[in-house]
Protein backbone atom coordinates (compact mmCIF):
# COMPACT_ATOMS: atom_id res chain seq x y z
CA UNK A 1 0.00 0.00 0.00
CA UNK A 2 1.16 3.42 -1.31
CA UNK A 3 1.24 5.91 1.59
CA UNK A 4 0.94 9.61 1.31
CA UNK A 5 2.06 12.40 2.82
CA UNK A 6 0.64 15.79 2.79
CA UNK A 7 3.98 16.92 0.71
CA UNK A 8 3.71 14.31 -1.76
CA UNK A 9 -0.19 14.29 -2.43
CA UNK A 10 -1.69 15.59 -5.21
CA UNK A 11 -4.93 15.63 -7.00
CA UNK A 12 -5.05 15.97 -11.19
CA UNK A 13 -7.96 16.06 -13.21
CA UNK A 14 -8.23 16.14 -16.83
CA UNK A 15 -10.10 19.61 -17.91
CA UNK A 16 -13.44 17.38 -18.14
CA UNK A 17 -13.08 17.21 -14.64
CA UNK A 18 -11.83 13.51 -14.60
CA UNK A 19 -9.36 12.45 -12.12
CA UNK A 20 -6.24 11.06 -13.03
CA UNK A 21 -4.07 9.57 -11.21
CA UNK A 22 -0.49 11.77 -10.53
CA UNK A 23 1.12 9.21 -11.97
CA UNK A 24 -0.06 8.40 -14.73
CA UNK A 25 0.75 10.05 -18.17
CA UNK A 26 -1.09 12.89 -19.22
CA UNK A 27 1.45 14.45 -22.02
CA UNK A 28 2.55 12.67 -25.06
CA UNK A 29 6.11 12.21 -25.65
CA UNK A 30 6.03 14.79 -28.13
CA UNK A 31 3.96 17.60 -26.31
CA UNK A 32 5.40 21.25 -27.26
CA UNK A 33 5.20 21.82 -23.43
CA UNK A 34 7.65 19.18 -23.25
CA UNK A 35 10.06 19.85 -25.76
CA UNK A 36 9.84 23.40 -25.63
CA UNK A 37 8.14 24.52 -22.46
CA UNK A 38 5.79 26.00 -24.83
CA UNK A 39 2.38 26.47 -22.97
CA UNK A 40 0.88 29.28 -20.17
CA UNK A 41 -0.20 28.16 -16.40
CA UNK A 42 -0.96 29.82 -13.36
CA UNK A 43 -0.71 28.90 -10.00
CA UNK A 44 -2.79 29.96 -6.83
CA UNK A 45 -4.17 29.19 -3.40
CA UNK A 46 -7.14 27.45 -2.21
CA UNK A 47 -8.02 28.21 0.92
CA UNK A 48 -10.98 26.14 3.04
CA UNK A 49 -11.56 25.23 -0.56
CA UNK A 50 -11.76 28.75 -1.86
CA UNK A 51 -9.69 29.68 -4.46
CA UNK A 52 -8.12 33.19 -4.17
CA UNK A 53 -8.44 35.87 -6.68
CA UNK A 54 -9.46 32.65 -9.66
CA UNK A 55 -10.76 34.97 -12.16
CA UNK A 56 -7.90 37.06 -12.14
CA UNK A 57 -5.60 34.22 -12.70
CA UNK A 58 -8.18 32.89 -15.56
CA UNK A 59 -8.05 35.53 -16.95
CA UNK A 60 -4.08 36.54 -17.21
CA UNK A 61 -3.71 33.17 -18.96
CA UNK A 62 -6.22 34.29 -21.32
CA UNK A 63 -3.50 37.25 -21.60
CA UNK A 64 -0.63 34.76 -21.40
CA UNK A 65 -1.90 32.55 -24.50
CA UNK A 66 -2.99 35.65 -26.34
CA UNK A 67 0.72 36.60 -26.28
CA UNK A 68 1.72 33.15 -27.58
CA UNK A 69 -0.76 32.97 -30.17
CA UNK A 70 -2.08 29.70 -28.00
CA UNK A 71 -6.10 28.83 -28.54
CA UNK A 72 -6.42 28.42 -25.00
CA UNK A 73 -9.98 27.50 -23.75
CA UNK A 74 -11.90 29.71 -22.42
CA UNK A 75 -12.44 30.50 -18.37
CA UNK A 76 -15.16 28.49 -17.92
CA UNK A 77 -14.45 25.66 -19.22
CA UNK A 78 -11.73 25.09 -16.76
CA UNK A 79 -14.22 25.23 -13.94
CA UNK A 80 -15.00 21.03 -14.16
CA UNK A 81 -11.59 20.53 -13.57
CA UNK A 82 -11.00 23.17 -10.88
CA UNK A 83 -14.08 21.60 -8.88
CA UNK A 84 -13.19 18.42 -9.28
CA UNK A 85 -9.93 18.66 -7.98
CA UNK A 86 -11.24 21.28 -4.81
CA UNK A 87 -13.74 18.74 -4.09
CA UNK A 88 -11.01 15.64 -4.00
CA UNK A 89 -8.85 17.24 -1.60
CA UNK A 90 -8.42 16.04 1.39
CA UNK A 91 -5.15 17.51 2.38
CA UNK A 92 -4.66 20.86 4.72
CA UNK A 93 -6.57 24.07 4.70
CA UNK A 94 -4.17 25.58 2.10
CA UNK A 95 -3.95 23.94 -1.17
CA UNK A 96 -2.09 25.39 -4.08
CA UNK A 97 -4.32 24.81 -7.55
CA UNK A 98 -2.45 24.81 -10.79
CA UNK A 99 -3.69 25.33 -13.88
CA UNK A 100 -1.85 23.94 -16.81
CA UNK A 101 -2.01 24.54 -21.08
CA UNK A 102 0.57 23.59 -23.10
CA UNK A 103 0.83 23.73 -27.01
CA UNK A 104 -0.13 20.06 -27.77
CA UNK A 105 1.46 17.58 -29.51
CA UNK A 106 4.50 18.13 -32.01
CA UNK A 107 2.24 17.75 -35.02
CA UNK A 108 -0.38 20.03 -33.84
CA UNK A 109 -4.06 19.85 -32.48
CA UNK A 110 -5.58 21.06 -29.18
CA UNK A 111 -3.54 22.45 -26.42
CA UNK A 112 -3.21 19.49 -23.61
CA UNK A 113 -5.16 21.13 -20.23
CA UNK A 114 -5.37 19.96 -16.68
CA UNK A 115 -5.16 21.47 -13.54
CA UNK A 116 -3.07 19.87 -10.35
CA UNK A 117 -4.04 20.76 -6.60
CA UNK A 118 -0.88 20.11 -4.16
CA UNK A 119 0.53 21.03 -0.77
CA UNK A 120 1.90 23.96 -0.13
CA UNK A 121 5.53 23.77 0.37
CA UNK A 122 7.21 23.98 3.71
CA UNK A 123 9.19 26.83 2.61
CA UNK A 124 6.30 28.65 1.19
CA UNK A 125 4.63 28.68 4.78
CA UNK A 126 8.16 29.92 6.51
CA UNK A 127 8.61 32.79 3.87
CA UNK A 128 5.86 34.38 5.42
CA UNK A 129 7.90 34.92 8.67
CA UNK A 130 11.03 36.17 6.63
CA UNK A 131 13.05 35.21 3.84
CA UNK A 132 16.83 36.65 2.41
CA UNK A 133 17.18 37.74 -0.84
CA UNK A 134 19.95 38.19 -3.39
CA UNK A 135 20.13 40.94 -6.15
CA UNK A 136 20.53 39.08 -9.33
CA UNK A 137 21.14 41.04 -12.81
CA UNK A 138 18.78 40.26 -14.88
CA UNK A 139 20.15 41.51 -17.79
CA UNK A 140 17.88 43.56 -20.04
CA UNK A 141 16.01 47.12 -19.18
CA UNK A 142 12.26 46.19 -18.53
CA UNK A 143 11.14 49.12 -20.96
CA UNK A 144 13.13 47.46 -23.76
CA UNK A 145 11.82 43.92 -23.44
CA UNK A 146 8.20 45.18 -22.71
CA UNK A 147 8.33 46.48 -26.53
CA UNK A 148 9.42 43.07 -27.64
CA UNK A 149 6.14 40.58 -27.91
CA UNK A 150 8.33 37.82 -29.06
CA UNK A 151 10.76 37.99 -25.77
CA UNK A 152 6.91 36.83 -23.81
CA UNK A 153 8.22 39.10 -20.89
CA UNK A 154 5.14 39.45 -18.93
CA UNK A 155 3.78 35.72 -20.12
CA UNK A 156 3.39 33.33 -17.62
CA UNK A 157 4.74 30.69 -19.89
CA UNK A 158 5.81 27.35 -18.89
CA UNK A 159 9.58 28.46 -19.99
CA UNK A 160 10.57 28.59 -16.53
CA UNK A 161 13.69 27.05 -16.23
CA UNK A 162 15.88 30.52 -15.77
CA UNK A 163 13.31 31.64 -12.88
CA UNK A 164 13.69 28.31 -11.31
CA UNK A 165 17.74 28.57 -11.70
CA UNK A 166 18.06 32.27 -10.43
CA UNK A 167 15.91 30.44 -6.98
CA UNK A 168 18.61 27.23 -6.75
CA UNK A 169 21.67 29.99 -6.84
CA UNK A 170 20.44 32.32 -4.48
CA UNK A 171 19.90 28.92 -2.22
CA UNK A 172 23.34 27.88 -2.96
CA UNK A 173 24.47 31.00 -1.88
CA UNK A 174 22.76 31.48 1.70
CA UNK A 175 19.66 33.30 0.20
CA UNK A 176 16.12 31.95 -0.22
CA UNK A 177 14.93 33.95 -3.14
CA UNK A 178 16.27 36.56 -5.68
CA UNK A 179 15.25 40.32 -6.85
CA UNK A 180 16.11 40.66 -10.02
CA UNK A 181 17.78 44.05 -11.03
CA UNK A 182 17.27 45.92 -14.55
CA UNK A 183 20.27 46.76 -16.21
CA UNK A 184 19.82 50.48 -15.79
CA UNK A 185 20.06 49.74 -11.62
CA UNK A 186 16.16 49.67 -10.81
CA UNK A 187 14.52 46.81 -9.42
CA UNK A 188 12.12 44.49 -11.65
CA UNK A 189 10.38 41.92 -9.71
CA UNK A 190 11.65 38.43 -7.86
CA UNK A 191 11.43 34.80 -10.20
CA UNK A 192 8.43 33.92 -8.83
CA UNK A 193 6.90 37.09 -7.02
CA UNK A 194 6.73 40.91 -7.02
CA UNK A 195 8.08 43.33 -4.78
CA UNK A 196 6.48 45.81 -2.86
CA UNK A 197 7.76 48.13 -0.51
CA UNK A 198 6.10 50.50 2.22
CA UNK A 199 7.25 53.67 3.10
CA UNK A 200 5.26 56.07 5.98
CA UNK A 201 1.36 54.78 5.04
CA UNK A 202 2.53 54.65 1.36
CA UNK A 203 3.11 51.44 -0.45
CA UNK A 204 5.20 51.25 -3.97
CA UNK A 205 5.63 48.44 -6.42
CA UNK A 206 8.27 48.85 -9.65
CA UNK A 207 6.36 49.78 -13.13
CA UNK A 208 4.46 46.58 -15.26
CA UNK A 209 7.46 47.02 -18.35
CA UNK A 210 9.35 43.87 -18.21
CA UNK A 211 7.71 42.05 -15.21
CA UNK A 212 4.55 39.97 -14.79
CA UNK A 213 1.67 41.73 -13.30
CA UNK A 214 1.09 40.12 -10.15
CA UNK A 215 -1.81 39.39 -8.92
CA UNK A 216 -1.41 39.39 -5.19
CA UNK A 217 0.77 42.72 -5.53
CA UNK A 218 -2.38 43.89 -7.61
CA UNK A 219 -5.03 42.64 -4.87
CA UNK A 220 -2.23 43.92 -1.93
CA UNK A 221 -2.79 47.66 -3.40
CA UNK A 222 -6.26 47.69 -3.85
CA UNK A 223 -7.05 46.91 -0.30
CA UNK A 224 -4.19 48.94 1.34
CA UNK A 225 -5.62 51.96 -0.36
CA UNK A 226 -9.57 51.23 0.54
CA UNK A 227 -7.57 51.11 4.48
CA UNK A 228 -6.32 54.27 4.01
CA UNK A 229 -2.68 53.90 2.39
CA UNK A 230 -1.66 56.03 -0.62
CA UNK A 231 -0.62 53.32 -2.97
CA UNK A 232 2.24 53.89 -6.57
CA UNK A 233 3.30 52.11 -9.52
CA UNK A 234 7.10 53.50 -10.11
CA UNK A 235 10.62 53.24 -10.41
CA UNK A 236 12.22 51.21 -7.38
CA UNK A 237 15.85 51.60 -6.72
CA UNK A 238 17.81 49.19 -5.23
CA UNK A 239 18.91 51.86 -2.10
CA UNK A 240 15.05 52.05 -1.85
CA UNK A 241 15.05 48.93 -1.11
CA UNK A 242 17.42 48.92 1.78
CA UNK A 243 16.03 51.98 3.69
CA UNK A 244 12.21 50.85 3.12
CA UNK A 245 10.33 50.61 6.49
CA UNK A 246 9.21 47.17 5.05
CA UNK A 247 9.74 45.20 2.09
CA UNK A 248 8.10 42.35 0.95
CA UNK A 249 8.00 39.69 -2.19
CA UNK A 250 4.60 39.31 -2.94
CA UNK A 251 3.03 36.11 -4.81
CA UNK A 252 -0.14 33.74 -4.83
CA UNK A 253 0.36 30.90 -2.61
CA UNK A 254 3.42 32.80 -0.30
CA UNK A 255 1.11 35.40 -0.82
CA UNK A 256 3.64 37.81 2.02
CA UNK A 257 7.37 37.31 2.36
CA UNK A 258 8.51 40.46 4.89
CA UNK A 259 11.90 40.59 3.33
CA UNK A 260 15.00 39.92 6.27
CA UNK A 261 18.40 40.45 4.66
CA UNK A 262 19.62 41.84 1.42
CA UNK A 263 22.96 40.23 -0.04
CA UNK A 264 23.69 39.32 3.65
CA UNK A 265 23.14 42.40 4.81
CA UNK A 266 20.03 41.97 7.60
CA UNK A 267 16.94 44.76 7.69
CA UNK A 268 14.25 45.43 9.61
CA UNK A 269 10.84 45.61 8.93
CA UNK A 270 8.17 47.41 10.96
CA UNK A 271 5.87 44.46 12.46
CA UNK A 272 2.84 46.65 13.00
CA UNK A 273 2.88 47.42 8.76
CA UNK A 274 3.53 43.67 8.17
CA UNK A 275 0.71 42.59 10.57
CA UNK A 276 -1.56 44.71 8.85
CA UNK A 277 -0.65 43.95 5.05
CA UNK A 278 -0.56 40.68 6.40
CA UNK A 279 -4.34 41.36 7.72
CA UNK A 280 -5.57 42.70 5.20
CA UNK A 281 -3.99 40.21 2.09
CA UNK A 282 -6.17 37.41 4.53
CA UNK A 283 -2.90 35.57 5.02
CA UNK A 284 -4.21 31.92 6.44
CA UNK A 285 -3.26 32.44 10.24
CA UNK A 286 -2.27 36.67 10.26
N1 LIG B 1 6.50 37.56 -11.07
C1 LIG B 1 6.71 36.32 -11.57
C2 LIG B 1 7.78 36.12 -12.58
C3 LIG B 1 5.92 35.25 -11.13
O1 LIG B 1 6.13 34.03 -11.64
C4 LIG B 1 4.93 35.46 -10.17
C5 LIG B 1 4.08 34.37 -9.68
O2 LIG B 1 4.39 33.23 -9.81
C6 LIG B 1 4.75 36.75 -9.65
C7 LIG B 1 5.55 37.78 -10.13
C8 LIG B 1 3.71 37.03 -8.60
O3 LIG B 1 2.47 36.99 -9.22
P1 LIG B 1 1.16 36.56 -8.46
O4 LIG B 1 1.00 37.48 -7.30
O5 LIG B 1 0.11 36.76 -9.49
O6 LIG B 1 1.33 35.15 -8.04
Amino acid sequence: MSVTTPQTFKIVARLDGVLVPPSLGLLRPDDLGVLRGDGVFETTLAVNGSPRDLDEHLARMQVSARMMDLALPAPEVWQPAIQAVLAAWTGGPEMVLRLIATRGPEEGGEPTCYVIGSALGESATAGRNGISVLLLDRGFHGVDVAAKPWLLVGAKSLSYAMNMAAGRYARSHGADDVIFIDTDGSVLEGPTSTVVLARGRSLVTPPREGILDGITARRLLRVAEAAGWSTAVQPVTADELHSAEALFLTSSTRILAPIVAIDGTARDNDPAVTAELARLLQVPGA
